[in-house]
């Protein structure tokens, strides 16, 4: 073995050592309430394809016809000739959604953070971020060069101190970012007493509304919606790759940050703009989102939610009180999670063990989402074996 070969092997033996390995399981069939995978067909409750859109006849039509009409690539980055009316029909789709003067695509929710956070913030700025944040915030406000705190989850006295300090220390701005529904636990930011800090404190707020858009809100455009804050929310990011069943990201907001992203967002500058297939799916799905049947399917998640937890009072998992289609069955100990994933697998439930770094140390666990492509039928199955395992 060569040198290289040796020390990377020695690093993967420390990973399994730790019950942290992890390998790619090759799912045989598209993505859906069931899945194949090693050739055994399970109900799969992994999925943050929420209203299960990621199969919808309509989105997979308007994918199939977009390559049909530009093709299969965009050919370049859009500011240099692939800004094909597919993208400028997805941007305006976006806004008009999100009821946001403008909006930007990118080629992932991850691209769209690190380069809107990189655009706006550097040296002698302030970034102050919830401890359970996303990866994708997390390295872009490393990366941006901004000094970083960060407040313990959802405390609202350590964020007003920080914004103290930010004061004191005279930084040139102050940034928050929290995401709205947690991914890993399916709770909610207390956005309206984040809002009023940051107004308080004249900082600026991003939201990364990943996990909320299309399933919070009147209009089902995420968190800010849920609780009328849009217009004082500065900065919107999510994905198109979740609720929307798509894959993109997006930022939205007043025309000036959209202007700001377009010239300096690297993600958005150096990179080829997403394909135009992935962009038509993504309108497709916001048109189907804004109309009576995405309130429909919405209807249909929150019902299954509350019958999978219903059933699960009593049981020994703790049961969340806020309702949210992920739910995190906390286990702890990384090794017990992955056999309890392995023994609900065997029976016919895909539903992955989350481990560090996902999630911290010592707090493993099975992240089951909820879809509207579930049926009663399916919430049984899982209560049946969940009482099992
Ligand atoms: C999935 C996710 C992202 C990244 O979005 P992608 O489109 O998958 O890159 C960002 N933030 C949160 C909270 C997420 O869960």
């Amino acid at each position: 073995m060569t040198s290289f070969q040796h020390d990377l092997s020695a690093q993967l033996d420390e990973i399994r050592g730790q019950s942290l390995y992890r390998q790619l399981r090759e799912i045989q069939s598209p993505q859906g309430r069931r899945v194949t995978i090693d050739g055994k067909v399970v109900l799969n409750f992994s999925s943050n394809d929420y209203l299960g859109l990621a199969n919808h006849a309509a989105v997979v039509e308007a994918a199939r016809e977009a390559v049909g009409r530009y093709g299969a690539g965009s050919g370049a980055s859009r500011l240099v000739c692939g800004s094909l009316k597919v993208h400028h029909q997805l941007d305006s789709a976006l806004a008009a959604f999100k009821g946001a003067e403008a909006a930007l695509s990118f080629s992932s929710g991850y691209a769209a953070s690190m380069g809107a956070i990189g655009a706006l913030m550097e040296k002698d700025d302030v970034i102050i971020i919830d401890k359970l944040a996303h990866a994708c915030i997390v390295d872009a406000a490393k990366l941006c060069g901004a000094k970083l705190r960060v407040f313990a989850h959802n405390d609202l006295n350590e964020l007003e101190d920080l914004l103290k300090w930010a004061r004191e220390k005279k930084a040139r701005r102050a940034l928050i970012v929290t995401e709205s529904v947690f991914s890993m636990d399916g709770d909610l930011a207390l956005l309206r007493e984040i809002v009023d800090l940051k107004d308080r404190f004249g900082a600026w707020l991003m939201l990364d509304d990943a996990h909320a858009t299309g399933v919070f809100g009147a209009n089902r455009r995420g968190l800010a919606d849920a609780f009328e804050l849009s217009e004082r929310v500065e900065i919107q990011m999510g994905t198109l790759g979740k609720a929307l069943g798509a894959a993109g990201g997006y930022i939205c907001g007043g025309r000036p940050l959209i202007e700001l992203l377009i010239n300096r967002a690297r993600t958005f500058l150096f990179s080829t703009a997403p394909v135009p297939p992935a962009a038509a799916a993504a309108t497709a799905a916001i048109s189907i989102v804004r109309s009576q049947e995405g309130e429909d399917l919405r209807t249909r998640l929150w019902a299954r939610v509350d019958e999978i937890k219903n059933g699960l009072v009593g049981s020994s998992w703790q049961v969340p009180v806020i309702r949210s289609p992920i739910i995190p069955l906390i286990i702890g100990d990384e090794g017990r999670a992955m056999e309890t994933s392995a023994a609900l697998k065997s029976k016919g439930i895909l539903i992955p063990a989350i481990r560090f770094p996902t999630v911290p140390r010592g707090q493993a666990r099975l992240r089951l989402t909820v879809s509207a492509a579930h049926t009663p039928e399916d919430i049984r199955f899982f209560h049946a074996l969940a009482g099992e395992t």
